[in-house]
């Protein structure tokens, strides 16, 4: 197979009629080599197949026409039109202001057109055009026409017209990166050709089948890595054993409150094993909000502390944080483990004793937000690293979090918001636990919109969960720490609210409070002296007060779906039957959101609805790009290359067998995990 990566390499520069300015445009889409103009897919196409004879034109209906030149006029108002004829027929392509184009035409061009015929059937507004040279087939105006992004001052066409060129001049030269094998297996296209199938189709069904291709290979290229990552993984130098004897095991199943459940059980049989291996452990434990995280990970830091290894927990927001602090600090009650918290708000000399202690050992059990991240904090020996709300983190910080000791073990948790799809490309070097079973006793949360005149009812419904002895949330969305607006609602809400509820306490919980003020306020709610806590999405993840039964979200219409799950997930905790209340304004979002509480469902629903960038909500999220492949629709083809790429890896590791998806490996960032020769 010719091969030639030079000619992909070139800048566009090298394709006919780019020239600098034009280079800066495309340089604009993304586009700065050949290749990467090969591989601009089209979001869409326009379905411009079926040619109308001039005779049989409609009035008011769209058509694509063809026809010779028979006559040239501007009009006196600017109009420029064009008469065509086929033989059987004649009609006056229009075009409005666009009398400049009248030097295009010359009688006797064969023309093609795609446009509207207007209520005189005798004339056609033009959208698209083309004059054809002998032997030429049309690219813009008749067949199925690609679309693809453009930008200003390089219009539709024009890219198209390069992204041709490039097709032409350079296709036969695109490497193929999937084995052979592999695309048969698949029934996938081969590269040349998909890329014929995705620019130049025939028909919707090669279209398609052009961005299959495009999409498995995407999957494909990043699960050969993460299999790569998780061989490498594997046979680096040993980390630190951690022995879970039995002895120990009693010990730490004996500081539990509660009897785990099954899919606990199961879930800490495994973290056990993965301690005491060679390899250090690198898990993601994924179960629903209430699922019973937590005591996971105290079982895992436990261990690793009573094997006198340093440990830490990593949490995304403060509120959380001192949260899990109190919990171990309540667990271990007066042993001899050392626990140190560590967050934003801990500064100046208290900081510093804190990192020289994790320094020299004489912590053992560090519990912070991504302040513990930061570079002058150093462990003596951490044997294990817990991140609590994964998905409230990058990748960036995963890693940065595994960088604090030699080889620790890592232990990563997330709330189920997360479609599997998406798991598996961000989360795809990790073994995976999912707790698929909720702690007894739990009542499903019974959930509600309200509209504004049901308010009234609601409020008094809530006075009376208050009067037995439940506790209630108000959330009021705060964007971001500048959102001003959103906090004064906040703010204002507390107000009210504190009239309404006159004989309950009120209080208010923001980002911006102090953090002695922050846990003060947490503390009396979660001790009951409190009985409504309004806040801002401070406490969206992790909080557990069981004794709050109702969730009061005002203007529902500003979440996500898996923040409003996320929130749902603050109540329910407990035996008490519990209420998610939503006030504003309804949207096919706050639809989904009432009719089920399946934490898998409303993630899928929120990556149809809003897409994984906005899912996650960060950019270095670590999701990789994905031009073709769809998280929702393509999920059958995703677990296909997963197999693949784990299946080629065993096989072949130094992929001498597959030379060209080694090439582009040994390019990218996995490079170095592939020892060739
Ligand atoms: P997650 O972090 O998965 O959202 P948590 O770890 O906060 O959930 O647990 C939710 C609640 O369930 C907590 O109040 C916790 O104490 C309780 N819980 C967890 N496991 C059990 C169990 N096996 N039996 C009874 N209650 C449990
Ligand atoms: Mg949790």
């Amino acid at each position: 197979m010719p091969s030639d990566l030079s000619v992909l390499a070139r800048p566009v520069q090298y394709i006919k009629g780019v020239g600098p300015q034009r280079a800066k445009l495309l340089e604009r889409l993304g586009l700065s080599t050949v290749d990467d103009l090969l591989h601009h897919l089209p979001a869409r196409y326009y379905d411009r197949r079926e040619m109308t004879p001039l005779a049989e034109l409609q009035r008011d209906t769209p058509a694509v026409v063809q026809g010779v030149v028979q006559s040239i006029q501007v009009s006196r108002k600017g109009i420029l039109e064009v008469t065509i004829e086929d033989g059987d027929g004649r009609v006056v392509l229009v075009w409005f202001g666009q009398a400049y184009r009248e030097k295009e035409f010359r009688i006797g061009d064969s023309l093609i057109a795609t446009g509207k015929v207007q209520p005189r059937r005798t004339h056609l507004t033009v959208v698209d055009f083309e004059i054809l040279g002998d032997g030429e087939s049309p690219l813009h105006a008749a067949g199925l026409v690609p679309s693809y992004s453009a930008t200003k001052g390089l219009s539709q066409r024009q890219v198209r017209s390069l992204v041709r060129q490039a097709l032409d001049e350079a296709g036969t030269s695109a490497p193929e990166v999937i084995p052979k094998d592999i695309l048969a297996r698949r029934g996938l296209s081969g590269v040349q050709q998909a890329l014929h199938q995705i620019h130049s189709p025939g028909t919707p069904a090669e279209a398609e089948a052009g961005r299959r291709r495009f999409a498995y290979e995407e999957f494909f290229r990043l699960q050969t890595e993460l299999a790569l990552r998780r061989r490498a993984d594997r046979r680096e130098a040993a980390g630190r054993r951690i022995e879970v004897s039995d002895k120990l095991d009693f010990r730490i199943r004996t500081l539990f409150p509660f009897k785990l459940t099954g899919a606990q059980d199961r879930a800490i049989e495994q973290i056990r094993k993965d301690l005491s291996a060679g390899p250090p452990m690198n898990r993601l434990l994924q179960g629903d909000v209430g699922a019973g995280k937590t005591i996971i990970a105290a079982y895992a830091l436990l261990a690793a502390v009573g094997r006198h290894a340093q440990a830490v927990l990593m949490a995304p927001t403060e509120i959380l944080a001192e949260q899990h602090a109190r919990t171990f600090r309540r667990l271990l009650g007066d042993s001899r483990v050392r626990i140190a918290f560590l967050g934003g708000g801990v500064k100046g000399k208290k900081r510093e004793e804190i990192l020289a202690a994790t320094a020299k050992g004489e912590v053992d059990l560090l519990i912070g937000t991504h302040a513990v991240i930061e570079n002058d904090v150093t462990f003596k020996d951490l044997g294990l690293a817990v991140i609590d709300e994964q998905q409230k983190f990058g990748v960036l910080q995963r890693a940065a979090i595994g960088r604090k000791g030699p080889r620790p073990h890592v232990l990563v948790m997330t709330a189920t918001p997360i479609p599997r799809t998406l798991a598996l490309t961000l989360y795809g070097d990790l073994d995976l636990t999912v707790l698929d079973e909720m702690p007894p006793g739990r009542r499903e949360v019974r959930t509600m919109y309200v509209p504004g005149a049901g308010r009234r009812d609601k409020l008094s419904f809530i006075r009376q969960k208050l009067r037995e002895g439940r506790q209630a949330y108000f959330v009021y969305p705060l964007v971001d720490e500048s959102d001003k607006v959103a906090l004064q609602s906040a703010i204002k809400a507390h107000g009210e609210l504190s009239t309404v509820f006159k004989e309950f306490r009120v209080e208010l919980l923001h980002g911006r409070l102090k953090q002695e003020e922050k846990d003060a306020v947490m503390e009396e709610f979660r001790a009951g002296r409190v009985q409504v806590l309004v806040s801002t999405l401070v406490i969206e993840v992790g909080i557990d007060v069981p004794n709050a039964s109702v969730m009061v979200i005002d203007h529902c219409e500003r979440y996500g779906l898996s923040q409003l799950h996320q929130l749902r997930g603050r109540i329910g905790r407990g035996p008490y039957e519990s209420s998610c209340i939503l006030f504003g304004k309804k949207n096919e979002r706050i639809q989904t959101f009432v009719e089920t509480t399946d934490g898998f469902r409303i993630a899928e629903a929120d990556l149809r609805l809003r897409g994984p960038g906005e899912l996650l909500g960060t950019r270095q999220s670590g999701l990789p790009e994905l031009k073709a492949a769809r998280l929702v629709e393509d999920a059958k083809l995703l677990d296909q290359a997963r197999e693949d790429a784990f299946a080629l890896i065993a096989a072949d590791p130094g992929l001498s067998g597959a030379p060209a998806l080694r090439d582009l490996l040994l390019r990218g960032r996995a490079g170095s995990l592939l020892h060739v020769g």
